[in-house]
């Protein structure tokens, strides 16, 4: 789950906000999966990151989350 209350950007965007974006992170492993072979890896963190301002929100390993960005 992510803690929507938990943090706000400089700008005031919360994770939920369109302006923030989902940055997903993979090992080398997961990205050879899902580059080369076009499988459905799944990331290792997501970063929530403001495009407006560049903060990162929140960096993610919760394996609920991840789960949602599969192959992202
Ligand atoms: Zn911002």
């Amino acid at each position: 789950m992510i803690n929507n209350n938990l943090k706000i950007c400089k700008c005031g965007y919360k994770i939920n906000d369109p302006h923030i974006v989902a940055k997903t992170n993979y090992s080398s492993w997961g990205w050879f999966l899902f580059t080369i072979l076009g499988m459905s890896a799944k990331p290792i963190s997501i970063d929530f990151i403001c495009t407006v301002c560049g903060d990162k929100l929140e960096s993610s390993t919760d394996q609920e989350t991840l789960k949602r960005f599969i192959g992202r």
